[in-house]
């Protein structure tokens, strides 16, 4: 059931050879309490090596994840994260883990401040040591409150306007996470997505998105190589035999142009089955884009994987 330190080569599109690590349980293991159980007891392990083998100056590049949506980053020799959270400030009885070693980032980027995403314990710890965070302006207020960084930690995050740190580039984009009423309205979080040139690459992670409106979309510089999509097809819907976002989120995704698809936001194991998404539907996806005649390829990115190039 567990498949730690397996690697599996995979290429891809224009033969570039990718290498997926997986040190997390694969599938639905979590989808009883049982399962769910071994989950928790498996995490510390799943911290301890992910932070192990990917906190670390390069080669190779690495994007892997330490949660459902927590980021951990090493490009160029510089390491950072984006929305790092400990599991344990969301889940009631979830095994402590070492977060020490993040004390090593260079910086960290915030997206929103859902609290999947936005653990102002361990931001406040980070900043202390140095971190740099890198904050939209829509989160200011609350990280002033609740993170309280000396003011040189904190760099402003506003659409459209570029920012270079260690050597990372960053441009910040309005994100997706307001959603459209039956009146046009739009309701939800203000959200940040960011697009990055780094360690060779153009990655773009537009994080949580609530809607996926095809008018929507920043103009990018560049095509980006990797793409790191938030797997949402509806809410509650995540147990419906055809999720009702499904090719809405499917032609998002194929949207951006990117050579390299990765659906992230999977084994959240803090919500109800019916809101979480697995790679399921991450299969879900990639069989609804072939039968409208999409040739992309989309793969699934869990707790624990890695992306490394
Ligand atoms: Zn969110």
């Amino acid at each position: 059931m567990y498949c730690y330190g397996r690697n599996e080569p995979v290429t891809e599109g224009a033969g570039v050879p990718l290498t997926h690590e997986v040190l997390a349980p694969r599938s639905a293991v979590e989808d009883d309490d049982e399962g769910l159980e071994l989950v928790r007891a498996a995490y510390p392990a799943l911290w301890a090596t992910a932070l192990n083998r990917w906190l670390r100056p390069g080669p190779p590049n690495q994007i892997g994840m330490l949660y459902a949506s927590s980021y951990l980053v090493q490009t160029g020799g510089t390491c950072w994260a984006i929305d790092p959270i400990l599991p344990s400030s969301l889940i009631p009885d979830w095994p402590a883990v070492d977060a020490q070693p993040l004390r090593q980032l260079s910086f960290v980027l915030l997206t929103h401040a859902h609290s999947d995403h936005f653990d102002g314990g361990l931001l406040a710890m980070l900043a202390a040591s140095g971190v740099a965070l890198i904050v939209p302006d829509h989160m200011l207020e609350l990280v002033r409150d609740r993170v309280r960084p000396a003011r040189r930690q904190v760099l402003v995050a506003r659409s459209g306007i570029p920012l270079t740190v260690a050597g990372v580039d960053i441009l910040p984009f309005d994100g997706f996470h307001k959603a459209r009423d039956d009146a046009g309205t739009l309701s939800g979080i203000e959200s940040t997505g960011y697009y990055i040139v780094a360690g060779g690459r153009n990655l773009v992670f537009p994080g949580d998105a609530r809607h996926y409106d095809p008018l929507t979309l920043p103009d990018l510089p560049g095509v980006p190589d990797y793409l790191f999509a938030h797997l949402w097809l509806g809410r509650g819907a995540a147990l419906a035999p055809e999720p009702p976002l499904l090719d809405a989120y499917g032609r998002f995704v194929v949207r951006w142009r990117a050579k390299h698809i990765y659906l992230a936001h999977l084994h959240q194991v803090s919500r109800p089955l019916t809101d979480r998404w697995t790679e399921r539907h991450v299969e879900m996806v990639r069989q609804h884009l072939k039968q409208i005649d999409v040739p992309v390829k989309v793969e699934g990115l869990g707790p624990g994987q890695q992306v490394k190039w």
